[in-house]
């Protein structure tokens, strides 16, 4: 389900619980939060780094792109496909004295509509080159094949995990209505992990950080130790580890990839570099991701124990899961909610403390 594959909602299983400060420093006043963050941003600017944030459709609000004034200039992400998200983004560069011609790289970061919907445009209208990560290339070429595969590939997830027939083609009619929001693109320059992208006034590292997606890909500023983060990190919300095909995977459906295993060696990944500022793709820069990813692995141990807790009890489907978590969730929130139990089933697989049993086509998970 491409459509909805953006964080959301179903980020947090303790969604109930009232909101607690920012991670970055426990207790710390809202408005002195606000402060650092402003000043984050005016520092990442002053790298010609800046922050526009383009409308969505989606329940997850704005999208951040990011222009780099460098040479060649450079946009990173672009918004979904939509008039109202063109006419945002050029008044954005307009602000910094630029139109869409101007534009002479264009960066995607990952196959999510709302972050690659405008690239064709864009493309279309500055000739800029598109650079995205080898492995997403043909995805992007062949979006419209590949979201319909997509789809196919949630549809058979979905009903072997417990989700009632009747809800999995709401769903499908959902995600196709979606679609519209994204658009083929054709990828120029081809990215490799690990090679360097050089512009005029800074190198940027290119990282690849599947897990939110099999596509994520980080950009370090390798002078200055901002990172362009994308999904792969955000402040506010826990990033979906969603299921998604493997990047190569064709229609191979029968091979669950177990996204929260991949998602969390990325993060120990992230973990261990040291940055100065982490600019993500929703809401505020990130000053502190040490601290912020180790209040993520708190959550998805928590939320694991949890589930552990409940399968103890008698053999449960992910959808049951899911239910017994967070009640009867809006049908859109269902291929999200599945994601997260069946990554954090995954770890308790992983560690011996569940099981899995197939009977009739479902799928049940026991503790052992
Ligand atoms: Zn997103």
């Amino acid at each position: 389900m491409s459509a909805d594959a953006h964080p959301s909602g179903a980020d947090d299983g303790d969604a109930q619980r009232p909101p607690t400060p920012g991670p970055d420093e426990p207790g710390a006043p809202q408005a002195e939060e606000e402060a650092r963050e402003r000043e984050a941003l005016a520092r990442a600017a002053e790298a010609g780094i800046h922050c526009l944030a383009i409308p969505t459709p989606f329940q997850v609000g704005r999208v951040n792109a990011y222009l780099i004034e460098d040479s060649p200039l450079t946009l990173v992400d672009s918004g979904p496909n939509s008039a109202k998200a063109l006419d945002e983004l050029e008044q954005a560069l307009a602000a910094h004295g630029h139109a869409v011609e101007d534009i002479e790289l264009l960066i995607v970061t990952h196959q999510h509509i709302d972050h690659f919907g405008l690239a064709s445009i864009l493309a279309r209208r500055s000739r800029a080159e598109v650079a995205a990560l080898d492995r997403l290339a043909p995805f992007l070429a062949h979006y419209g094949e590949q979201a319909e595969l997509d789809d196919l590939f949630a549809e058979r997830i979905m009903l072997r995990h417990g989700i009632p027939a009747d809800m999995v083609s709401v769903l499908r009619t959902v995600s196709a209505g979606f679609r519209a929001w994204g658009a083929a693109v054709d990828v120029t320059r081809p990215l490799a992990d690990g090679e360097v992208l050089a512009l005029r006034d800074r190198t940027l590292r290119v990282l690849h950080r599947p897990g939110h997606s099999p596509s994520d890909t980080v950009f370090l500023d390798e002078q200055r130790s901002i990172l362009l983060a994308a999904d792969h990190l955000i402040k506010h919300i826990s990033s979906n580890p969603l299921l998604a095909r493997p990047l190569d995977g064709g229609g191979d459906f029968e091979h669950r990839p177990q996204a929260l295993i991949t998602y969390i060696a990325s993060l120990e990944a992230t973990r261990a570099m040291g940055l100065s500022i982490a600019l993500s793709g929703h809401g505020q820069p990130i000053l502190d991701h040490v601290a912020l990813i180790d209040e993520r692995f708190r959550l998805h141990r928590r939320r694991a124990a949890k589930i552990h807790g409940l399968i103890a009890a008698g053999p449960l489907t992910a959808h049951e899961i899911a239910q017994e978590l967070w009640g009867n969730v809006a049908v859109t929130q269902a291929f999200l909610t599945l994601s997260e139990v069946l990554g954090h089933v995954d770890l308790l697989l992983a560690d011996g403390r569940a099981v899995e049993r197939e009977s009739g086509g479902v799928v049940r998970f026991a503790a052992t």
